[in-house]
């Protein structure tokens, strides 16, 4: 289904971000990993997917949230791969505090990794996608950009953001056959919410679907946005029916 296609996953070492490169590599996608710095668990999933799916992948260490130096890595990137025509913007971070205890780094920090890096990376993705008159951009929000979270209000914040990006470049690049969509998971059981656990969160009591999420039920919908070529603008909860 993907076969020909190259795409870049970015915090794709662990958690969501491992999930959507396996999930796009198993339908014949070329991965470009890009992370902070785990390269040890970074290429082992870049392994996985060689080996189960018979794809090309390369890691690159990366901040999202530096503007060189995911420009210097995007064009390496567009030099190393063929058909660059995928992006998943996943990385993303936490500094949680109530507003009143918050301080300007906790905020400045998850909004610049959260926010600024996924404009960072469609900027610079951008060009790519136009010279191959093909885009599939993926945001991964969540639901607390949606409804908010007290002790979140940096992440909400951030999150809340990228659903105003992802319909802006839904818009101003819906003419050239790229598409921009927005993934808004709940709880879902990774690294991230390691020290929540699902017995004594109150939210995980409220999921009507009864479970927390996985990193695969997300990467389930990353790939149906990817190949979804008449969807763009949207924002698809994926929380067990949390937000209903
Ligand atoms: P995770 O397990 O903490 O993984 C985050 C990934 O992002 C890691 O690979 C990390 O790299 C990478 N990363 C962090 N900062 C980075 C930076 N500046 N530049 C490049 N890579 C960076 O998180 P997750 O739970 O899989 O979450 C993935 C995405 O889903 C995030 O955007 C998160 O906000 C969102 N989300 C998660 C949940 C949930 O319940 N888990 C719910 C809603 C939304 P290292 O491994 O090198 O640290």
């Amino acid at each position: 289904m993907l076969k020909g296609n190259t795409a870049i996953v970015t915090g794709g070492s662990r958690g969501i971000g491992a999930a959507i490169a396996k999930k796009l590599a198993s339908l014949g996608a070329d991965i470009a990993l890009l992370d902070i710095g785990n390269n040890d668990q970074a290429a082992e999933v870049c392994a996985v997917c060689e080996k189960e799916y018979g794809v090309k992948t390369a890691f690159y260490s990366c901040n999202v949230a530096d503007f060189e130096q995911t420009k210097q890595v995007i064009t390496q990137v567009g030099k190393d791969f063929e058909n660059v025509t995928v992006l998943i913007n996943n990385a993303g971070i936490t500094r949680d505090g109530l507003l009143m205890m918050m301080n300007e780094k906790q905020f400045d920090d998850v909004i610049s990794v959260n926010l600024k890096g996924a404009f960072n990376m469609i900027k610079h993705c951008s060009r790519l996608f136009m010279k191959n008159k093909c885009g599939r951009i993926v945001n991964i929000s969540s639901v607390s950009g949606l409804s908010g979270n007290a002790g979140q209000a940096n992440y909400s914040a951030s999150k809340a953001g990228l659903v105003g990006l992802t319909k802006t470049v839904a818009r101003e690049f819906a003419s050239k056959n790229i598409t921009c969509n927005a993934i808004a998971p709940g709880f879902i059981q990774t690294d991230m919410t390691a020290d929540i656990s699902a017995e004594n969160n109150p939210l995980a009591a409220q999921i009507p679907l009864g479970r927390p999420g996985t990193p695969d039920d997300i990467a389930g919908a990353a790939a149906f946005l990817v190949t979804s070529p008449y969807v763009t603008g949207v924002v698809l909860r994926v929380d067990g029916g949390l937000g209903m």
